[in-house]
Formats: C-alpha cells, sequence, structure tokens
C-alpha cells in the first residue's frame, strides 16, 4: 500500500503579521510549524500503514526551508518525504497549489506506486481556505472524502474505506473505493513521538528535492503568481464588537426557568423578534 500526504509548513498563527502596504502575510523571522491538521493527517497515515504494511511518503510544495517541515515528518515515521521547490511557486493560490501538487503527486506515483490514499488536512491554519484537498482531488480525478472525523473501517482487499465525516447537524457515514483523497479534522486522534530508529534513520535520510522541471511541471504559466486569479484587496482587522458578555442571575436553576430567562432577556434587547417569531410560525 502506498500512502501520500500533503503536508503545509505554516508560520506559527500566533505571530502572523500582516504588511502594511502589500497586505501580505510577513513571513520573515516567524517561526514555522508543521500546519497541525496535516499532522492529524499523517498519522492517521502512519497508523494505517502499520496495520497494513506498504509506505507512507510525505510531499509538500514550498520553499527550500520547508525541508525542515518534511525531516519532523521522517522523525514521526514517514518512509519518505518529498519537497517541490521552484521560484516559479512563488505567490501561488490554491488553483496554483493545486495544480503544482497534482503533478508532484503524479511524479512520486510514477517513481514509487499508485497511491492507495491521499491525505491532507482539513485546512492550513494560515490560508484556512480548505480547497487544496477538493482541488487536488479534483485534478486527478479522485473520489473525496472531507471533514473526515474517523475512519471507521479499510478494508485494503476489498479495497474500501468508511468514513466519518462531520457535517452540519451531524455525522454521516460514507463508504467509498480506493483509491481517494481523505482530508482529516483536528481532535481525531494523538501524534506519536516517532522511535529513537525514526530520528536517527530521519537525520540521516535524504529529503528528495525537485524543482518545476523535475516534477515534470512544464506549464508555468499556471504556477506561481502567474497562475493565480486570486487577488487579496484588502487585509484589515474586524472592528470590535461594542457590546461585551454579561452574565444574568437565575433564582431558580431549573432548565425551563433559565430558558425563560434567556429568551426574556433576548426578547427583551430585540423588541420585533417576539412578533416576528409569532407571525412566522402562524404563516405555517
Ligand atoms: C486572503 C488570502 C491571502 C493570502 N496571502 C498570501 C500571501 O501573501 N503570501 C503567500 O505566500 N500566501 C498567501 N496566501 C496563501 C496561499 O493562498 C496558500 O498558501 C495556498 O494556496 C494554500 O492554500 P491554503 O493555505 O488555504 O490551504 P488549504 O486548502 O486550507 O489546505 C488544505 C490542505 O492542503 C494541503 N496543502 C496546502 N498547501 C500545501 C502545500 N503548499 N504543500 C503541501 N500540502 C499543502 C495540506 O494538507 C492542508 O492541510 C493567502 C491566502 C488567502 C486566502
Amino acid at each position: 500500500m502506498h500512502i501520500i500526504v500533503c503536508i503545509k509548513q505554516v508560520p506559527d498563527s500566533a505571530q502572523i503579521r500582516v504588511h502594511p502596504v502589500t497586505n501580505t502575510i510577513m513571513r520573515q523571522g516567524v517561526p514555522t510549524i508543521i500546519n497541525p491538521y496535516d499532522l492529524f493527517a499523517l498519522e492517521e497515515a502512519l497508523r494505517l500503514r502499520d496495520e497494513h504494511g506498504g509506505e507512507v511518503t510525505c510531499v509538500t510544495m514550498g520553499p527550500p526551508m520547508a525541508d525542515n517541515a518534511l525531516r519532523k515528518c521522517l522523525t514521526y515515521g514517514a518512509d519518505r518525504a518529498v519537497l517541490l521547490t521552484d521560484r516559479f511557486f512563488a505567490g501561488s493560490d490554491t488553483l496554483a497549489t493545486s495544480y503544482a501538487l497534482a503533478l508532484l503527486i503524479k511524479k512520486v506515483a510514477e517513481n514509487w506506486g499508485e497511491p492507495d490514499l491521499i491525505f491532507c488536512g482539513k485546512q492550513t491554519i494560515d490560508g484556512d481556505t480548505a480547497q487544496v484537498g477538493p482541488g487536488i482531488a479534483k485534478r486527478l480525478k479522485l473520489l473525496q472524502l472531507t471533514y473526515v472525523a474517523k475512519i471507521e473501517e479499510f478494508d485494503l482487499e476489498k479495497r474500501e474505506i468508511t468514513i466519518h465525516r462531520r457535517a452540519e447537524g451531524g455525522i454521516q457515514v460514507l463508504k467509498t473505493k480506493l483509491p481517494c483523497l481523505v482530508t482529516m479534522l483536528e481532535g481525531t486522534n494523538e501524534m506519536r513521538r516517532g522511535t529513537m530508529g525514526d530520528a536517527l534513520r530521519a537525520a540521516r535520510s535524504e529529503i528528495i528535492t525537485w524543482n518545476a522541471a523535475a516534477a515534470g511541471i512544464t506549464e508555468l504559466a499556471l504556477c506561481g503568481l502567474k497562475g493565480s486569479p486570486t487577488i487579496v484587496k484588502k487585509v484589515y482587522a474586524p472592528s470590535p464588537r461594542a457590546e461585551k458578555a454579561y452574565q444574568i442571575e437565575v433564582e431558580d436553576k431549573s432548565v425551563d426557568q433559565i430558558c425563560e430567562a434567556l429568551i426574556g432577556e433576548v426578547t427583551k434587547r430585540q423588541p420585533g423578534l417576539e412578533k416576528d417569531l409569532v407571525k412566522t410560525s402562524s404563516d405555517y
């Protein structure tokens, strides 16, 4: 079995600043970490490999320093790490990122076998769009399972996977065929520490590093800033809310009384609401 995990090195979001003139994220001097959602994806990939055999390849597109993040993945127990780095990829939005990653995955497949599963995090903590995973799946014509909270069953012989997907208002249980792309939610597992053997192997391992040409990416107009239709027009901090949270006291702590007090408070603050609700319910 071959599992590919897409990981992104991101600035520690607690320390991000935005350039006041260009409105771009200022990454210089900001410590970087592996996108936390990607660690949940990596742990799930390693768990499946440990249970079913095979190999886990971690891939990233980023600047040369992203090899730190990949080496960290090796210390957790990934079998191989591939970095796609080239000045042509600078300024990529999600369209250009998913294009480059899809071609990178094809190249990895040519070298080490077609993937049975591709994992991504649900989203990153710097871009936050949650578009790259679905973008890769679409470009590779793969089935996709997004917002996955749990892998319920994985049957390599039948080539089936059953997962729990967090949806609005509940959990969907979905089954599909391999190969497919999975985007993992937070809190789905606990990242392992990695063994001493993995740490030693990681320290000695080469991070396979490809530029656009080595990865077989020739349509450079679809990469980086050129291939990115997204325009950041303005970045600003929302103005703080005028109202502050406050506590209301209820003498009788029964659920009925608490609800009544809350509803009373809401209708006191929005006098028209009760009338609107009565009208809406009488319309049915
Ligand atoms: C408003 C806005 C402004 C931006 N400004 C800038 C900027 O000034 N400079 C800049 O460099 N970027 C900027 N970006 C970010 C850029 O668009 C993203 O870095 C990139 O397109 C990936 O999108 P994302 O981070 O939203 O990934 P998501 O779609 O949220 O990521 C989902 C998953 O895809 C995978 N993934 C994503 N990116 C990679 C990758 N590179 N390699 C491997 N796996 C990956 C990971 O598994 C991740 O968990 C901006 C984004 C937005 C929305």
